[in-house]
This record gives structure tokens, sequence and C-alpha cells, in this order.
């Protein structure tokens, strides 16, 4: 065995995380033996404090720490709703400025080849939304990919015999890309240029 059985287990755990490879992980393994155990405790602390405190809003499916979440319960946000895949889109999309409406987070997108269909999203939680509470429109504002390409024309699809706008992002965000890494500057412009389904 190369090193402790602790620093195994170490080594493994922080090689599970998105991102992070087995040199990756060793380096970061050897780092954290080289701080002392309170700076090691305080990770750990802010870990478990947040995994403890943040869960998803039971409205929106934001990250949050009350639900509903404060853009849910904002009586200054337009009721305009828009829809996108991740909780960090919505934060891709707050930074931009360009919006100050409402979210509902699906929780992924539709991909026949990883297994995930309409019914493992929130769709049948945003069809109750739109049912009950009267959104002037609804922006799709899925990533600029196959798979948010995909679900985008499904949810035009079964959005269209509900009395609501629909509109989806303008073109000219960059092809294959995720909404989270855009610039504000560019998804704004996207947002502002919103086209009808
Ligand atoms: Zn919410």
């Amino acid at each position: 065995m190369l090193y402790p059985q602790a620093m195994n287990r170490l080594i493994h755990e922080l090689a599970r995380l998105p991102g992070v490879g087995p040199k990756t992980a060793q380096r970061l393994a050897f780092h954290l033996l080289t701080l002392s155990t309170e700076e090691v405790g305080k990770i750990a602390e802010v870990m478990l404090e947040a995994k403890h405190k943040i869960g998803f809003c039971q409205i929106c499916g934001r990250l949050t720490e009350v639900s509903p979440c404060v853009v849910c319960t904002d009586p200054n946000r337009s009721n305009i709703l828009c829809v996108v895949e991740d909780a960090k889109d919505v934060v891709a999309l707050e930074r931009t400025r360009a919006f100050k409406g409402r979210y509902h987070v699906l929780g992924g997108a539709i991909s026949p080849l990883e297994g995930i269909g309409p019914d493992d999203l929130r769709i049948r939680e945003l069809l109750q939304r739109v049912t009950e509470e009267n959104f002037e429109e609804v922006v799709i504002a899925t990533d600029p990919n196959v798979e948010g390409e995909a679900t985008a024309l499904y949810l035009g699809k079964i959005l269209k015999p509900f009395e609501v706008k629909v509109t989806r992002l303008a073109r000219g965000l960059p092809v294959g890309g995720d909404l989270e890494y855009t610039d504000a500057i560019t998804l704004g412009k996207a947002f502002e240029g919103r086209v009808e389904f």
C-alpha cells in the first residue's frame, strides 16, 4: 500500500468530486495534511453547514436557505417565468440583471442517451404552476446544446395548449455551451432578444 489507509480514503473521496481526477485528489490530500487541525476543521465545518442549511425551494427548485425562497416570495418580481435546467443557471441569469421575474428549475435536460426523460424532470410541477399562477409569459432558457434544444422543443409543445405566451432565448449563444458559463452581457442580450415559440 502506497499511503496510510486514512490517506487512501481521503484521496478516494476527493476523487469522487466533479472535475477532480486522481492526481488532483492526491494533491489536495497532501495540501490538507499540511494545514493545521483548525484550518481543516473549518473546511469540514463549512461543508457540513452548507449541507445542513441549504436545500431546494419547494416552488422553483433553486438553492435556498428558506423555502419558499426570496425570489418566490418577492412581490416586486414580475410574473414572467423563466425555465432553466439547473440551479446554477439561475445565478447566471440573475447576474445579467436583464430579468426580474420568477424561475422554475427543471433539474436537468431530456437526454435519451443518459436515460433522462420528461418524467425525471420537474415538468409536472411546471405545468401545475402555469395552470395556477397566471404567468404572462414563460421563457424557456435551456442550454444551447443538443439536450437543451430537445428539452426546449418538448416544453414548447406541451405548453402550447395553455393560454400563455411562450418564448425562448435569442440565438447567438455559443452552440454546445452552457448558460452557466456564458458571460453576463451575451446572456443578457439573448434574454432581451427572446423570440416567441
Ligand atoms: Zn423559489
